[in-house]
C-alpha cells in the first residue's frame, strides 16, 4: 500500500487553510456519502477515504506529523496509515454516550442515523454493544415498615424481551437468515480516519440476523415495554434514602451483552403520630383536664400495628413523658422503647374544682 495523498484526496492545495478543507470535506462527502449513492461500492470507498483524509488534514497535530513524513518518504511506498498518533490511544476507553453529537450534521439533510457516527468527529467512541444500563427507582415505605422492617411492593414499566418471539423478533414460522453485511457478527469494522472503528451493523442494526418477517407484537425488535411488579425485602430500622439492588433488573443490554442492576431507594414516609428519635420511637397524646386529674386508661398506638393500654395516674401533669418498653427500634438486637407525652386539653370554661387543679400544677 503506497502513501495515500490525503491532499488530492481533498483536492486541496498543501497550503490549503482549516476552512479550505472544511468546506472541500463537506462538499465531498455530501457526494459520496453511502446513503446518497447506495449500493455503490466505489463511492463507499471514495467516501471512506474522504474521512480519512480528512481526519488527520483537520487535526493540527496530525496534519504536522503527516506532513513531515510526506517530505521524508516522499512517494517511496510509506505508509502512513499505520502511523500511530500517539496521545490519542488513551481515549479508547471511555465510554459510549448514547447521544451521538455532530454539530452541522444537518447539511445532510436526514441522511439517517446510523452514518452520523461516521461524523462524529471522535474515533474512539466506540460503538460496540454496549451492556444494560442501571434503573433508578424510588419507592415510599410507610414508617411503621421502616421501623419494623417486611415487605414492600411496588411495578416499574421497562422494555423486557417480547414473550411472542423471544427477542428474536421474527414472526414465528418466519425465515431468520445471516445478515450477509457484518456475517451475523452484528457489527463492522468501519475505516474512520486512521482506525478501525466497530459500529453496529447498519443493515441489521446490530442483531447479525436479517428477519423475514417480523413479530407483530414488537415490530421486530425483540422487545417490548412491559409493567413488572417486584416485591423486596425492608429491614427492620431502615433508614431515609436506603438504596436496595436488584441485580440484572435494569435496562437490557444490546445483544449479547447483561441487563443493567436496579437501584430501589427507599423514602420513608413522615408520620402524623409517630417520629423516630434513635432508636425510640415517640409520639404525643391528648387527653382532657378531667381524664388527668381523675386518672383513667387509654389505648395508644404503636409501631407494629397494635394498641397498648396506658394507666394514666390520677393527677398527671402535662408534658408526662411515658414509656412503653420495647416498642421501638431495634438496632443490634437491642429495642428501643416507646415515649408517649401526655398534652392536656385546658377546657375554655374550668370548673372551681379544675382551676384549683390548674393552679396547683403550674
Ligand atoms: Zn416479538
Ligand atoms: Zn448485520
Amino acid at each position: 500500500m503506497g502513501a495515500k495523498d490525503y491532499y488530492k484526496i481533498l483536492g486541496v492545495g498543501e497550503k490549503a487553510g482549516a476552512s479550505e478543507i472544511k468546506s472541500s470535506y463537506r462538499k465531498l462527502a455530501k457526494q459520496h456519502h453511502p446513503d446518497a449513492n447506495p449500493g455503490n461500492k466505489q463511492a463507499e470507498d471514495r467516501f471512506k477515504e474522504i474521512s480519512e483524509a480528512y481526519d488527520v488534514l483537520s487535526d493540527e497535530k496530525k496534519r504536522q506529523k503527516y506532513d513531515q513524513m510526506r517530505r521524508f518518504g516522499g512517494s517511496s511506498g510509506f505508509d502512513f496509515s499505520n502511523m500511530d498518533f500517539g496521545g490519542f490511544q488513551g481515549a479508547r476507553g471511555a465510554r459510549r454516550t448514547k447521544k451521538t453529537s455532530f454539530d452541522g450534521f444537518d447539511m445532510f439533510g436526514g441522511l439517517g442515523d446510523v452514518f452520523s457516527q461516521f461524523f462524529d468527529g471522535n474515533p474512539f467512541k466506540n460503538q460496540g454493544p454496549q451492556p444494560g444500563k442501571d434503573i433508578h427507582v424510588n419507592v415510599n415505605i410507610p414508617f411503621e415498615l421502616s421501623v419494623t422492617g417486611g415487605e414492600t411492593s411496588f411495578s416499574v414499566s421497562k422494555e423486557k424481551i417480547c414473550p411472542s418471539c423471544e427477542g428474536g423478533g421474527a414472526k414465528p414460522g418466519s425465515r431468520v437468515t445471516t445478515c450477509p453485511t457484518c456475517g451475523g457478527k452484528g457489527h463492522v469494522s468501519v475505516l474512520q480516519g486512521s482506525f478501525g472503528v466497530s459500529r453496529p451493523c447498519p443493515r441489521c442494526y446490530g442483531k447479525g440476523q436479517m428477519i423475514e418477517n417480523p413479530c407483530d407484537k414488537c415490530k421486530g425488535k425483540g422487545r417490548v415495554h412491559g409493567k413488572r411488579s417486584y416485591t423486596v425485602k425492608v429491614a427492620p430500622n431502615t433508614q431515609d434514602g436506603k438504596i436496595i439492588r436488584l441485580k440484572k433488573e435494569g435496562e437490557l443490554g444490546d445483544n449479547g451483552m447483561p441487563p443493567g442492576d436496579m437501584l430501589v431507594k427507599l423514602k420513608v414516609k413522615s408520620h402524623s403520630f409517630f417520629k423516630k428519635e434513635g432508636n425510640n420511637v415517640t409520639c404525643s397524646i391528648e387527653l382532657k383536664l378531667k381524664q388527668v386529674m381523675n386518672g383513667t386508661m387509654v389505648r395508644v398506638k404503636t409501631v407494629d400495628g397494635k394498641k397498648v393500654q396506658l394507666k394514666i395516674a390520677p393527677g398527671t401533669q402535662n408534658g408526662t413523658i411515658l414509656r412503653i418498653p420495647g416498642m421501638g427500634v431495634e438496632e443490634n438486637g437491642k429495642k428501643g422503647d416507646q415515649f408517649v407525652t401526655i398534652r392536656v386539653q385546658v377546657p375554655e370554661n374550668p370548673t372551681p374544682e379544675e382551676k384549683e387543679y390548674l393552679r396547683k400544677s403550674a
